[in-house]
């Protein structure tokens, strides 16, 4: 997965005088599993269309195995696309509709039949041959529109939120298919979803966006442990995002408490963004935490309990196998490697943002 296969320079894309891409550079490998994430209307279909020759860019190259392909249309590009709304032929039974791509190269019928029954056993559909698509689950069609995207061998297969109609379970499920299913044919997927359980999930690389710009590009393990700026940690894990002054090296000040942490490297009482993730917090007794507080409200999430805990003016988020009680008063203790320390951004495109689960901007 070393050789570089789609490289992005400096795209640019206006659409009404508003720059929706603002310069993105991007390189994806031959292989690779890279997933743009970000809040709905960041750019992530744009720059996937750009890469499917669906749009040209306003300003800014495309380039395929070293070629510049800015000018060939989506059918000369070795590349394929499955979209959320997934596009059957109704009126084509699913074998039909998986041959699709070889009945228009005029593929003789033997290797049509080896190839999409291939297909369907990849996609766990065999028996649904003669269904017509109208006739299967929403989990079932998903998988005829990747087998038919699939059968032509494309070298990079481009999906733009392709689990987003399918409920919970299910989606869980062909994450972990769909995953398996790039590994075993070795082509590259370039996927863009809003979801971050999901980008974390799949990928070997994660291409955050926001506002039309790459906040940062890395592995899931990257990008959780050491988000680049406050809108990453915040919109991976929905971080406490609180405002500090770095005094010196490894001495912060936030909350009206001095804490040691691991950073260094800042200037001088430099303002800064301090996030500590809510698993980060360990409740204690009030006397024996850094920080006390009271209990705003608890909600049961399964493995844990999600508080909501008010240390003075703020609410901080704290998830905990422990469970106290609304109202109680709590301490908070966390290490100093959990204490993460950032620049304060200039971009207002990379501020710390709250977003609920479909990825919308929230007004407050
Ligand atoms: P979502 O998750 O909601 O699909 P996205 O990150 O994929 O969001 P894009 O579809 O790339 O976002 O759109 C980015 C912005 O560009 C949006 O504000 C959208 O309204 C705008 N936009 C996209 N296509 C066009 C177009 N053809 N003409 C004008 N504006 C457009």
């Amino acid at each position: 997965m070393s050789k570089e296969l789609i490289n992005l320079k400096d795209i640019v894309m206006t659409f009404d005088g508003e720059d929706i891409l603002k310069s993105i550079n991007l390189t994806v490998k031959d292989e690779e599993f890279l997933t743009l994430l970000g809040p709905s209307g960041c750019g992530k279909t744009t720059t996937l269309r750009i890469i499917g020759g669906f749009l040209t860019p306003t300003s800014g190259d495309v380039y395929f195995d070293g070629k510049r392909i800015n000018d060939l249309p989506p059918y000369k590009r070795n590349v394929n696309t499955v979209f959320q709304k997934y596009a059957l032929f109704p009126h084509l039974n699913v074998y039909e509709n998986i041959a699709f791509g070889l009945r228009l190269k005029k593929v003789k019928e033997p290797e049509v039949k080896a190839r999409v029954e291939k297909m369907l056993k990849m996609v766990n559909l065999e028996g649904f041959e003669k269904r017509s698509p109208e006739l299967l689950s929403g989990g079932q069609q998903q998988r005829v529109a990747i087998a038919r995207a699939l059968i032509n061998h494309p070298k990079v297969l481009l999906l733009d939120e392709p689990l987003g109609a399918l409920d919970l379970k299910l989606r869980k499920e062909m994450q972990l298919e769909l995953k398996k299913i790039q590994r075993q044919l070795g082509i590259t997927f370039i996927y863009v979803t809003h979801d971050q359980e999901e980008a974390l999930t799949m990928s070997d690389t994660v291409v955050v966006m926001n506002g039309g710009l790459i906040q940062q590009i890395g592995t899931p393990q990257d990008i959780y442990n050491e988000p680049a700026n406050a809108f990453v940690a915040d919109f991976i894990g929905a971080s406490n995002i609180i405002d500090g002054v770095m005094v010196r090296d490894f001495t912060v000040d936030f909350m009206g408490h001095r804490f040691e942490c691991v950073d260094k490297g800042f200037a001088e009482n430099e303002p800064i963004d301090v996030v500590i993730r809510p698993e980060d917090f360990k409740l204690v007794k009030p006397e024996e935490g850094m920080l006390s507080g009271r209990v705003e409200s608890v909600i049961f999430k399964g493995v844990h309990y999600e508080s909501c805990v008010r240390v003075g003016e703020r609410d901080l988020l704290v998830h905990s196998t422990v469970c106290e009680p609304v109202g109680s008063e709590v301490g908070l203790s966390v290490i100093p490697f959990d204490i993460h320390i950032m620049h304060k951004s200039t971009d207002p495109a990379s501020q710390a943002f709250h977003y609920d689960e479909e990825g919308q901007e929230d007004e407050t």
